[in-house]
């Protein structure tokens, strides 16, 4: 669909440009090359959010470019999408709305200005698609999911738990979003599920620590001997009708396909799993989504940004298949 259109209509359906006029490796890059949108968005069904944070960052860091690259590889997705046969900006009205400010060093300012900036998108009904950033955005998201929606389940693709209390003494990393989001009520844990989690830990209490808080986990190794569509029949039942955030941290993935990411682990899941899965998923409440944990300066060929693009792009498929 092309963005232009009478101003005056009700609905805009707006939609990337037409690659067969403008090729796609031309013009600014928005996700998709989408409109860049930032007002008025009544009508909008789906904005791409970026929130380029990486204080988060325990190990590597560096996502804060994550959103520029991972729009600069989306240049290549085409409207229509092949894996469930929909064309999804005839669906949907999708919009880029750049990204939101952040204060880099200074997590607990910028968790305030994250929200604040997630609440205004919100407040139009329209569902967020965010971009990373390390995946401490994830409390400041759910914060503003909580504001808008009330408590929502979670479904976590990644491979670490992401509920520590603490690391260094310190409340808020990348390490630690979910402990607090189960702590402050924005999550229902009967409702959540983390899926993939592998690699070495420090003890045997990381696998404990969100069981014991009420989340479902489906270690890596179980998603492995279960197969994806078992593991989605899991997801689906766990979640049922409530709303629900899809976090997905890119380190699900295995390195080998998505090496640029803050704290890789081998084991993992093939892209070809990772759609798999996400196209299992459909018709479920969804009201906002992340891609996280991509940090371009350890990236080969721009392999894990165009993982991250097309993984945005299958969250875009989800919600077209639904209308
Ligand atoms: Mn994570
Ligand atoms: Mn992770």
């Amino acid at each position: 669909m092309e963005s232009g259109g009478d101003a005056g209509r009700e609905r805009r359906l707006y939609g990337p440009s037409d690659s067969k006029v403008s090729p796609r490796f031309s013009g600014i890059r928005t996700y998709a090359r989408l409109p860049h949108v930032t007002e008025h968005l009544d009508g909008v069904d789906v904005a791409i959010v970026g929130i380029p944070f990486d204080t988060g960052g325990t190990y590597r860091v560096g996502a804060r470019f994550g959103p520029e690259h991972i729009r600069s590889a989306s240049a290549l997705m085409r409207p229509f999408h092949s894996g469930s046969g929909v064309a999804i900006f005839d669906r949907l009205s999708v919009v880029d709305y750049g990204d939101l400010p952040v204060v880099p060093g200074y997590i607990e300012e910028s968790q305030r200005r994250i929200a604040a900036g997630l609440v205004e998108v919100l407040r139009f009904g329209v569902i967020p698609i965010d971009l990373g950033g390390d995946h401490s955005i994830a409390l400041p998201e759910l914060r503003a999911l909580a504001e808008v929606h009330g408590k929502v389940g979670l479904i976590q693709l990644d491979s670490h738990s992401d509920t520590s209390e603490a690391y260094f003494d310190q409340p808020y990393t990348h390490g630690t979003p979910f402990y607090h989001a189960v702590k402050e009520g924005l999550v229902e844990p009967s409702r959540s599920i983390q899926v993939g989690l592998r690699g070495p830990v420090y003890s045997d209490r990381d696998y404990a620590i969100p069981r014991e808080m009420g989340m479902e986990v489906i270690t890596g190794v179980e998603a492995h001997e279960l197969g994806m569509a078992a593991v989605a029949e899991r997801i689906k039942k766990r979640v049922g009708d409530s709303k629900v955030f899809f976090s997905f941290d890119i380190d699900f993935i295995d390195p080998a396909y998505a090496p640029a990411t803050g704290t890789p682990e081998i084991g993992g899941f093939t892209t070809w799993e990772a759609q798999s899965l996400v196209r299992r998923l459909a018709g479920l409440n969804y009201v906002a989504f992340d891609v996280v944990e991509v940090i371009p300066a350890y990236d080969v060929a721009d392999n894990t940004s165009f993982v991250a693009a097309n993984i945005v792009y299958e969250f875009l498929a989800l919600l077209a298949r639904a209308r």
